[in-house]
């Protein structure tokens, strides 16, 4: 275990350098360092293979060739066939082509058997907006997580079978695979078998966003209908995501227009992006299990040091039930804002809650869902660790944190 850790002293970027300083970057969950072996591959699309995939020339057919092959390694990690693979804009999108597609194709369906009633779409509570909120809009119902941020099955139960005694019928079924705040893990395949069992026309979605990186994703893969990805939170470019849509193409397309990807995601190819998608998603399944032993020494050295060091502190999920990157935990005394200042100041990269409501006062949706008390929760503090975290983040963040608490406490 000690050895791991040491080692991992040797691995470049673990401390990123933005204009001329250090900083101790201990935000993988927001977005990880791209892998310097993806920027390689991607580069090539950028200054040499510019042509439109689309077309029928040779360069063109070149740039489809990458993306065939790009389709085949995504596959081949996520235990699917190549034709399943739907290359989107982001993590976001793929959410949203699931939900929004799967209540689609059940109106559509309802309308083709002359039926009645609603197409319904069902999540928990503890949801990255790019579900949660597409739910909402849709009217669908949303329901209740245990105090580790999993959906309760029994409220799940409950939702489908109240779904049906009214005469609608359940579209789609939605739970995160990890939880993007605090980490915990959901037993998708669980979940899965109760969905199948109540509701055998529903869909099954996972926003597995967060997973790849700690997480063999094919026994995942083989229970659901839908499965999202983005590239960006396991090494790879911004701007890129996957949808698994198994079987045959079950919800219908969000974006409709040049008919690429099957018809299933229109608009011009992201060549580069899909090719450093595949390689980063290669990348992080070959290492994922030496990432994890690796990564949780260090996780279990900065939350000890925390509790050690810092009165009044809560682990907000217990470690067996999280992933290794994710060291939440929840200070009483203080406001999440206030430390992200101080650990700003300090140039260390942390968040409160998800990247995209980091700094808010209130507790997060999370936090609320899970019943956190509002004491802890609105000291909330995420720091989050990836495959270029060092040691040295470690100590860093060990100097800075409670530093920062005793003076904001002070
Ligand atoms: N789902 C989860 C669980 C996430 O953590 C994120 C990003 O934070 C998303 C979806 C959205 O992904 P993207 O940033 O690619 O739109």
């Amino acid at each position: 275990m000690r050895s791991a850790v040491a080692s991992a002293a040797d691995r470049p970027g673990g401390s990123a350098v933005e204009s001329g300083v250090t900083v101790t970057y201990l935000d993988h969950a927001a977005s990880t360092p791209m892998r310097p072996e993806a920027i390689d591959v991607m580069r090539p699309y950028l200054d040499g293979v510019y042509a439109n995939p689309s077309g029928s020339h040779r360069f063109a057919r070149r740039a489809r060739q990458a993306i065939d092959e790009s389709r085949d390694r995504v596959a081949d990690v996520l235990g699917c066939r190549p034709n399943e693979v739907v290359f989107t804009g982001c993590g976001t999108e793929s959410d949203n082509m699931a939900i929004t597609g799967a209540v689609e194709a059940g109106a559509r369906l309802t309308r083709s058997a002359g039926g009645s009633g609603r197409p319904v779409a069902i999540c928990s509570a503890v949801e990255h907006p790019a579900v949660l909120d597409v739910v909402v809009h849709h009217g669908g119902v949303v329901v209740g997580v245990d105090r580790a941020g999993r959906p309760l099955l029994d409220a799940v139960a409950d939702a489908i079978e109240r779904t049906q005694a009214a005469g609608d019928h359940v579209a789609v079924v939605s739970a995160m695979a990890v939880n993007n705040e605090v980490g915990s893990v959901t037993d998708v395949i669980e979940l899965a078998r109760l969905v199948r069992r109540l509701a055998p026309d529903a869909l099954i979605h996972t926003d597995a966003v967060q997973a790849a990186c700690w997480l063999d994703l094919r026994p995942i893969v083989e229970v659901v209908d839908l499965l999202a990805l983005s590239a960006h939170k396991f090494g790879g470019p911004k701007g890129a995501g996957v949808l698994v849509e198994r079987g045959r193409p079950v919800v219908e397309p969000l974006i409709r227009g040049g008919g690429q990807e099957r018809g299933r995601r229109s608009g011009t190819h992201n060549v580069g992006g899909i090719v450093a998608t595949a390689e980063a998603l290669a990348l992080t399944d070959d290492e994922r299990d030496a990432d994890r032993v690796r990564i949780a020494d260090l996780r279990d050295a900065l939350v000890d040091g925390l509790v050690d060091s810092v009165s009044d502190v809560i682990e907000t999920v217990d470690r067996p039930d999280k992933v290794a990157g994710s060291a939440h935990v929840c200070i009483a005394g203080v406001e999440s804002e206030a430390l992200l200042y101080l650990l700003d100041e300090a140039d260390v990269c942390a968040s409160a809650a998800s990247a995209c409501a980091s700094g808010a006062m209130e507790r997060s949706h999370v936090l609320a869902a899970m019943d956190v008390d509002p004491r802890y929760a609105v000291g909330a503090l995420r720091l989050t660790l990836g495959h270029a975290s060092t040691p040295s983040d470690v100590d860093r963040a060990l100097d800075v944190v409670p530093a920062a608490v005793a003076r904001l406490r002070r």
